[in-house]
C-alpha cells in the first residue's frame, strides 16, 4: 500500500532503529525483503494479531504493547522448538504519532534484540489501532514439536507458572488495584524460546498456552487424539498469584485464564530426568501437572484429593475444553 508523508516520516524513523543481521539480504526500504535461509533448515512462520479493546487493554503503554505483540509470536515459534531469526510488523495507527512509535519500538526492539531477531518489512496504515506480527523462525527438517505427537502414558508439563496474565486482568476489570507483578506478566510475557528448542528431539507435543491451559491442552488432544488428565492443584502458582487469589477463583485463571504464553508439553515418563536437566539448562522451571490418556477428546480435571473439578459458572472465564 501506499503511504502519506507523515507515515513515510514513520517508517524512516523505524527504520532508523532497526538491528542489522548478516542473514538479511535486503531489509527495509525496498517493495519486499530478502532473506538467506542457512542449508539444511526448514523454515517456520507464525502470524499474530493484536487489537486494542479485544486483545490488550486500550490502556497498555505503547512499550508493553510492542513487546508483547513480538512476544507472542515467538511463543509460537518456540512452540514449534524453532530459533526466531526475522519478523515483519503490519501497523494501523490512528494517528501518525512518532511518540508512540518509540515507544512501541522501545518494547518490541528491546524483545528483538534478546533474541536476535531482526525487523525485515511490514506496512504501515491509518485504522483502529493493530498491531500483526509475523515471525520466521528456522529448525532442522523434522525437528519442530507439533500438537499431534502426544501418546497415551505421556506426562503433561508445564513450563513456569500459570494465571498471572488472567489475575491481572481480573482486577483490572473489576476496578481493583492490580499487583504489579501480576501486570507485567500480562504486558510482557516471556516466550519461551530457549526451552522450546531444548524440547527438540525429547517432548512429543507441544504448544503455547494462549488461550488458556484446558484450551489449548484441548487443541493437543484433539490433534493426537487422545485424552488428558489434569491435577489441577499441580498447577505451578507465582508467589503474587498466590497472595492475591485463592481455593477455585485460583484454580480457574490457572486452569482456563489464558495469556500465560508457557509451554504446555508431553513426554513420555523415561524422559523425566532428561526434561529436567535440559529445562535446569535453559533455567526455565517445569511441573509436571498431569498425563495423557486413551480417553479420547476428553480432559479430567481433578483435585488433589482426585475429586473432578469443574470451574465456578458464570464470571469472564470461558471454559472452553
Ligand atoms: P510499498 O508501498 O511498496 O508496500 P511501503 O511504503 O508500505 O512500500 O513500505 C516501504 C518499506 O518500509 C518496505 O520495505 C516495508 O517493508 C517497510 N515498512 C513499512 N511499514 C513498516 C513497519 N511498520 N515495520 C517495518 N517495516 C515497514
Ligand atoms: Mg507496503
Amino acid at each position: 500500500m501506499s503511504a502519506s508523508p507523515s507515515e513515510f516520516d514513520l517508517i524512516a524513523r523505524l527504520r532508523r532503529r532497526v538491528a542489522a543481521r548478516a542473514d538479511v539480504v535486503l531489509g527495509i526500504g525496498d517493495d519486499a525483503a530478502i532473506l538467506r535461509l542457512p542449508p539444511g533448515r526448514d523454515l517456520v512462520v507464525a502470524m499474530d494479531t493484536l487489537n486494542a479493546g479485544v486483545h490488550f487493554p486500550e490502556d497498555t503503554a505503547p512499550a508493553d504493547l510492542g513487546w508483547k505483540a513480538l512476544a507472542v509470536n515467538l511463543s509460537d515459534l518456540a512452540a514449534m522448538a524453532a530459533t526466531p531469526a526475522w519478523c515483519t510488523l503490519s501497523l494501523s495507527l490512528p494517528a501518525a504519532d512518532a511518540a508512540w512509535l518509540d515507544g512501541f519500538l522501545d518494547g518490541f526492539l528491546d524483545l528483538a534484540m534478546r533474541h536476535e531477531v531482526a525487523l525485515v518489512g511490514g506496512d504501515t496504515t491509518r485504522g483502529p489501532l493493530s498491531v500483526c506480527v509475523t515471525a520466521h523462525g528456522l529448525v532442522a527438517p523434522r525437528g519442530a514439536l507439533s500438537r499431534a505427537a502426544a501418546r497415551a502414558g505421556d506426562d503433561v508439563w508445564i513450563t513456569g507458572t500459570l494465571g498471572d496474565a488472567a489475575g491481572a486482568l481480573r482486577q483490572w476489570r473489576t476496578g481493583e488495584p492490580i499487583d504489579p507483578a501480576l501486570r507485567m506478566r500480562l504486558d510482557r510475557p516471556t516466550p519461551r524460546v530457549a526451552a522450546g528448542r531444548a524440547l527438540a528431539g525429547i517432548a512429543h507435543a507441544c504448544i503455547d498456552v494462549s488461550d488458556g491451559l484446558l484450551a489449548d491442552l484441548a487443541h493437543v488432544c484433539r490433534a493426537s487424539r487422545v485424552g488428558a488428565r489434569v491435577d489441577v492443584d499441580a498447577l505451578p502458582a507465582s508467589v503474587a498469584l498466590r497472595a492475591a487469589f485463592e481455593g477455585d477463583a485460583r484454580r480457574a485463571l490457572q486452569a482456563a485464564g489464558g495469556d500465560d504464553y508457557e509451554l504446555c508439553f508431553t513426554a513420555p515418563k523415561t524422559a523425566r530426568l532428561a526434561i529436567e536437566a535440559a529445562m535446569l539448562d535453559c533455567d526455565v522451571p517445569a511441573t509436571r501437572v498431569g498425563a495423557i490418556t486413551d480417553d479420547d477428546g476428553r480432559i479430567a480435571v481433578v483435585t488433589s484429593d482426585g475429586a473432578a473439578w469443574t470451574p465456578p459458572h458464570g464470571g469472564y472465564v470461558h471454559f472452553a475444553a
